[in-house]
């Protein structure tokens, strides 16, 4: 049986799902901290916070985020920098830059009041269908199933789901099936179950099918097709690229520039960059890039040999070698142009930076 001969039925004809599942969440749940909280606002920062996201990783975040700014107005009054400062190592830096925009539009256009309904909770930019359904149902009660990679799983083997979950048109699909699904009389309980019963139980590799309460009735298990399920059609291959970083230093600054937008890692900040389609960067090809910059620099003031590091993106793999170059006389003003400007040690501690970079600077001890 597929979800597409599943025959159509009322609510009730599922029931078993949702008593299972309920039975299964108080014994099992973890005591996170966005539990024992109704405020819209504190859930929302939870869930952008574990956006593509553990929850072991994401939990000291969402320390530092609630401490910080304990309400919306005060995390929409904060500068952009900071709010990037608090977010560094937790990567997809444009969900703090949107949580950040949606802040202030919430403080701005709605009276510092979060929408209390899935249809208004749209309306705020940067939140979409499985954010404005896990708002509306832990913060307000409200009867929309949430659609996330571990709710995908749950429903593609329990109910023998054959969809692509990566295809946007199986959304729609799964949506009407988990609406089917979810109680009238606890919404946000459901939710939260069938969350955690698919990061705890049935976990994409490995699933404790053993001492699983819906194992009788679950497809994947009963057809040996546990492994099978969810169908998830592979994600591009990433493209490379090479970074050149020219990291120079004059007395005790070195030069950095904020990056702008339109590319990896916008708002953080960074070295001077000369970025080629091959590993290799001539000398020669370097001093140049230097020069354009108005530096001079001796042949002997470069390090050698250049420090290398790679970081893996969803979509992209940066190959970097980080150059270290000891100037001889400030760059002139018209560097500025290039954005970049000289910092000392604890003012670049400051500044927010990609792993990458952080990484770099503390092994050189910058
Ligand atoms: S039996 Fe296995 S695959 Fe099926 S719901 Fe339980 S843990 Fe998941």
């Amino acid at each position: 049986m597929s979800f597409s001969s599943l025959p159509s039925t009322t609510p009730d004809s599922y029931s078993w799902f949702a008593e299972a599942l309920l039975a299964w969440y108080p014994r099992h749940r973890r005591d996170l901290p966005w539990r024992h909280t109704h405020d819209p606002y504190l859930i929302w920062l939870s869930e952008v916070i574990l956006q593509q996201t553990r929850v072991k990783q994401g939990l000291p975040y969402y320390k530092t985020f609630s401490t910080a700014y304990p309400t919306v107005q005060a995390l929409a009054a904060a500068p952009p920098d900071e709010v990037l400062r608090h977010w560094q190592g937790l990567g997809y830096y444009s969900r703090a830059r949107n949580m950040h925009y949606t802040a202030q539009q919430v403080v701005a256009e709605f009276g510092s009041q979060f929408p209390d309904s899935y249809a208004g909770l749209l309306k705020l930019k940067g939140v979409g269908q499985y954010t404005a359904a896990a708002v509306a149902s832990f913060a307000y009660d409200e009867r929309v199933a949430v659609l996330d990679g571990n709710v995908f799983r749950v429903l593609a083997r329990v109910f023998g789901q054959h969809h692509d979950i990566a295809a946007p048109a199986s959304r729609k699909l799964f949506q009407q099936l988990a609406d089917q699904l979810i109680p009238a009389d606890q919404p946000a309980e459901f939710n939260q179950a069938i969350m955690e019963f698919g990061a705890l139980q049935c976990t994409p590799a490995k699933p404790d099918c053993m001492f699983c309460p819906l194992q009788s009735r679950c497809f994947a298990f009963q057809h040996g097709l546990v492994a099978e399920l969810p169908v998830k059609s592979k994600a591009k291959v990433a493209r490379t690229r090479y970074f050149h970083y020219l990291v120079l230093r004059h007395a005790d600054t070195v030069y950095l520039r904020k990056r702008g937008p339109k590319d990896i890692w916008e708002g953080l900040y960074d070295f001077a960059l000369h970025e080629t389609d091959a590993p290799e960067l001539p000398g020669a090809d370097l001093l140049a890039a230097v020069e354009q910059l108005g530096g001079r620099v001796a042949t002997d003031q470069v390090e050698e040999p250049a420090v290398a590091a790679r970081h893996v993106l969803s979509h992209q793999k940066v190959e970097a070698l980080f150059h270290e170059i000891w100037l001889a006389a400030p760059l002139p003003a018209t560097a500025t142009s290039a954005g970049l400007a000289a910092y000392r040690s604890r003012e670049i501690e400051q500044l927010p930076k990609s792993i990458l970079i952080t990484n770099y600077i503390s092994k050189k001890e910058i």
